[in-house]
């Protein structure tokens, strides 16, 4: 359907082919619709004007008006050194306005003893209010605009956009882009709709999420737009359930065998608790009905998900199919595999693994059992994913940590057989079940909401360094006393050089204060071999150390039931769901274990909520709550990070769930009456369908 709105972005006045390019490649703007769509992500209110004498340093940085005439000019500085200053004042006070760039054009629009509005982000200087690069506009001019609207939008920006167009110059693109595309933006919901979930029009919305009169209809707008978002996601995702449920062709799994039963009744280390057992249950339920399954599994840290995982494998193997199970690092998918080899040692089961570090021998043994049937359970990376693993029949997969892995990654899994396999993804991180459903699509959740009993809550504290030798003593006592201890170092990206370096100084120091014989420390982090990792993990498992120095690789799945205390360096540079992940590595045996959280004096606000949510709770739920809170709107991004399978721009799942939800009751209401979007009025809504779908690029329908 040919559509106004997709033509070039060139077309509208003020850009043509140089900015067109431009805005392509720094936001992603191609067509005129894209541009509408490029909403201001945070609004000032410009009915507000400040005396100077209010204009103080909690405003440091943020944008405001004042009202004042200017007194007087001064140049300074030569070349590119160069600087304008002009002064203003009121009644109350004065202001420096300063310009490093363009003062050719400034220096002819402020004239001395004239009276201006001026619009900047004031910053403070021994007492003195500065504002570099202001916004100027004579007050006679300013007051009688009629196009001046209570609230300006501030666009998200690149140092290059801020350059070449300035937020000025961006905001009349936008005005440009509206003029002409005004008349063209038609509404795609149906009436009943709009009337039934209180939405106004489209092209009010469009509007006034760019030029809102007022808060109210700034609020209006928001709703619908992200109605909108919301409404094409649902969708999506319950034209995809009806699919999946009417296609019929889930393999069936109606025999508890011989594996399952020897395994449940001579092998199991410990009895299930009763929530293992109701998910092993619903995971029964599910593969005999013929539909596919697509199931999450939340737990928190410690529940016993690897033991759900094993036990269906076992039930999939029993009715003649493989199983594999995917795990985000080289070191959790060794360890499962260690365990499950353990555990399962002289059954009549075959496991296997493949990792990217995988030797030729081990790759070959892999690959080829995988191939001709020989292999029942293959456990790796994400090397599972591989064009040239071939199952000779898949039937099951497991993805454990599914919050590691890109929607892409989970999706090529599924493609292993002729019909897709079942599917269980494990996290630890629990999240709401419209959320979850929004963020990956069509799936059943089901929760182990019980940790395995005798456990003893860990007991956190936070420290600065001012306190390490008191840790060191503590740290000593439990060494003393035959516990183990990790001592962990974040690792990010962006800093990783200087990361490692702390970690190195970390690891000397340790081995300096805990010396040999008494103490015996070893070392793992991302840049060493494989093997040399994997060794260290070793030493570390089978007691032959008693310290480990790490960074976050161990975050994840990590199981040594011996280790009792867990010290986290620059614990304020961690995310709150990270460090409820690392301190699930310890208090997994008997015996109390402790976390211990070090950072420097001096904390954000945020950082210090996170750390005292950890010394206040252990609830994995209760800290997952709290984290979407801290992190808000600024979550979007991350969950991307992290596999969200649909393109959102406005709406955000945790901050909107309860638009999440009527959406979604609209979607169903919508595919009750038109289940294939086929009535001629309901066109618009395939086509909302398809924008926030992920299915562009690979068959939606195998996207958990
Ligand atoms: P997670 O859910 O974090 O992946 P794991 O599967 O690694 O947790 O289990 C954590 C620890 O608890 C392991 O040492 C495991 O053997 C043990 N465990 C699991 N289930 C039980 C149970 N029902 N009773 C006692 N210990 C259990
Ligand atoms: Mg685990």
């Amino acid at each position: 359907m040919a559509n106004w709105l997709d033509n070039s972005v060139k077309y509208v006045a003020g850009v043509g082919e140089v900015r067109a390019k431009l805005l392509e490649k720094e936001l992603g703007i191609i067509t005129i619709g894209d541009l509408l769509s490029f909403y201001p992500f945070r609004y000032v209110d410009r009915t507000k004007i400040y005396s100077i004498a209010e204009v103080n340093t909690s405003m440091d940085s943020s944008l405001v008006q004042v009202r004042a005439r200017i007194t007087g000019v001064a140049y300074s500085g030569t070349g590119r050194k160069q600087r304008f200053t002009a002064f203003a004042s009121d009644s109350t006070g004065s202001v420096e306005l300063t310009w490093f760039r363009g003062i050719k054009w400034v220096e002819k629009s402020v004239e001395v003893g004239r009276e201006y509005i001026i619009f900047g982000r004031p910053s403070f200087y021994r007492g003195e209010v500065q504002f570099a690069h202001p916004e100027l506009e004579l007050v006679e001019q300013a007051l009688n605009r009629t196009d001046r609207f209570a609230m300006q939008g501030i666009y998200s920006s690149t140092e290059k956009i801020a350059s070449t167009l300035g937020t000025k110059g961006f905001i009349k693109l936008i005005r440009n882009a509206w003029a002409v595309a005004e008349k063209h933006i038609v509404e795609r919901l149906p009436e009943w709709l709009l009337d039934q979930y209180s939405l106004v029009p489209l092209r009010q919305a469009m509007h006034d999420i760019h030029f809102p009169p007022s808060a109210e209809r700034l609020k209006a707008a928001e709703r619908r737009l992200k109605f909108d978002e919301f409404l094409g996601v649902q969708l999506s995702v319950q034209s995809l359930r009806s699919d999946r449920l009417s296609r019929r062709n889930g393999f069936l799994f109606p025999k508890v065998g011989e594996l399952f039963n020897d395994f449940f009744n001579n092998r199991l280390p410990f009895s299930l608790t009763t929530a293992q057992k109701r998910v092993i249950k619903e995971i029964r339920q599910d593969t005999v009905t013929g539909y596919q399954m697509n199931r999450l599994l939340q737990g928190d840290v410690g529940s016993g998900k690897t033991m759900v995982a094993l036990m269906s494998m076992l039930l999939a193997i029993d009715n003649g199919f493989q199983a594999c199970m995917m795990a985000p690092t080289e070191i959790l998918a060794r360890q499962h595999y260690a365990t499950i080899s353990r555990q399962t040692e002289g059954m009549n089961l075959r496991v296997a693994i493949l990792t990217g570090s995988s030797k030729a021998v081990e790759r070959r043994h892999a690959l080829e059992g995988i191939a001709s049937g020989e292999v029942d359970i293959l456990i790796g990376t994400h090397a599972l994913i591989e064009d040239c693993v071939q199952f000779a029949n898949l039937g099951y997969v497991v993805i454990d940590e599914q919050q590691r892995f890109g929607v892409e990654q989970r999706a090529r899994l599924w493609t292993k057989n002729q019909q897709p396999p079942h599917i269980l993804v494990m996290t630890a991180t629990p999240i709401p079940r419209t959320l979850a459903m929004t963020l990956y699509g069509d799936l059943d959740v089901s929760v182990i909401d019980e940790l395995p009993p005798g456990r003893q809550p860990i007991r956190t504290y936070h420290y600065t360094d001012a306190a390490r030798l008191k840790l060191w003593g503590f740290l000593r006592e439990q060494i003393a006393g035959g516990r183990q201890v990790y001592v962990v170092y974040p690792l990010i990206k962006e800093s990783e050089t200087m990361d490692y370096k702390d970690l190195e100084d970390g690891f000397e120091s340790i081995v300096r204060d805990f010396p040999l014989p008494t103490y015996r420390v070893t070392v793992c982090h991302g840049k060493m071999k494989p093997q040399d990792k994997e060794e260290s993990m070793r030493q570390f498992k089978d007691h032959e150390a008693d310290i480990l120095v790490a960074t976050s690789v161990i975050e994840v799945g990590v199981d040594v039931p011996n280790a009792t205390v867990m010290v986290i360096e620059s614990a304020e540079r961690f995310g709150l769901s990270q460090l409820h992940q690392l301190r699930g590595r310890v208090g997994r045996g008997g015996g109390q274990s402790f976390c211990i959280l070090m950072s420097g004096e001096k904390l954000s606000r945020e950082a210090r909520q996170r750390l005292q949510a950890m010394c206040q709770t252990t609830d994995g739920f209760r800290l997952a709550e709290l984290d979407l809170k801290l992190r808000g709107a600024g979550d979007i991004n991350g969950t991307q990070q992290s596999g969200m399978a649909f393109d959102l721009k406005i709406a955000n799942p945790t901050l909107d769930a309860d638009l999440l939800q009527t959406a979604r009751e609209a979607a169903i209401r919508v595919l009750a009456t038109d289940p294939q979007l086929q009535k001629a009025e309901n066109q618009p809504l395939r086509t909302l369908r398809e924008r926030h779908s992920a299915g562009q690029r690979f068959d939606f329908s195998m996207i958990s």
